[in-house]
């Protein structure tokens, strides 16, 4: 029996009872909303452990649940939109939405989706738990907070202090989908043109000395961010 419970927020019942069926085949606990308000009303009274979002619902926007949600809790929120414009993702995420999928979508994407979330849900629980330590672990990287320093397997990352930043913030977010302007907002304190246009650079620079061709870390999702991938320990 799978513990997590997903609500389900889809006006258009097709999807609804697609997503719905899948979830129940795989043994998930769920909940459904057909509209806005039943979703602010589910996700306060219920406190599922992830959310599917859709943005365009009759009475409520999507981008505006993300907010409300956002008030008062941190639960994992998948975007799933017709809407295949990069700004309207961008917005959703930058409410604070964790990931999005576009319409029409595949089941296995979206289950591919939910266990990313739920690796993310087990990664937050275990880091809560071991608050103290103050060192993050992914596969081979491992980040010592307390000293400032980045290490693949035994060796140490020579990382500028941007660099180190920007590798710091993304482990932060393991698994969430960072916008432009949200990382370059954390690491310059603006989104100008010219601060995207670092990134780039920046990022070019840090995943050709943490990444191989054996393993990636960060994941690229062209026109909107960045997202830092869980990648499983080896041996
Ligand atoms: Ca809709």
């Amino acid at each position: 029996m799978n513990k997590f419970q997903i609500l389900v927020v889809e006006d258009d019942p097709p999807i609804r009872n697609l997503i719905a069926t899948t979830l129940k085949t795989h043994d998930y606990k769920y909940l459904l909303a057909r509209n806005g308000e039943e979703a602010i009303l589910q996700a306060s009274s219920h406190n599922p452990d992830v959310v599917f979002l859709d943005l365009g619902l009759p009475d409520i926007d999507g981008v505006e649940i993300i907010k409300r949600i956002r008030e008062w809790s941190n639960m994992p929120i998948i975007v799933i939109s017709a809407r295949s414009e990069d700004e309207d993702k961008i917005e959703a995420l930058d409410a604070g939405a964790d990931d999005y999928l576009t319409k029409p979508f595949s089941v296995e994407e979206l289950f591919a989706r939910l266990r990313v979330m739920q690796r993310r849900i087990t990664l937050l629980k275990a880091d809560s738990e071991m608050n103290e330590s103050a060192v993050y672990v992914n596969g081979e990287l491992r980040i010592d907070l307390a000293a400032g320093c980045a290490y693949k397997g035994n060796e140490e990352l020579k990382l500028t202090p941007i660099e180190y930043k920007l590798l710091c913030l993304l482990a932060q977010n393991t698994g969430k989908v960072l916008t432009h302007k949200y990382i370059t907002q954390k690491i310059w304190g603006s989104a100008w043109d010219t601060n995207i246009a670092s990134l780039r650079v920046f990022m070019a620079t840090l995943r050709k000395k943490l990444e191989d061709d054996k393993v990636s870390y960060i994941q690229t999702h062209v026109g909107i961010g960045y997202r830092m991938l869980k990648v499983d320990a080896k041996e």
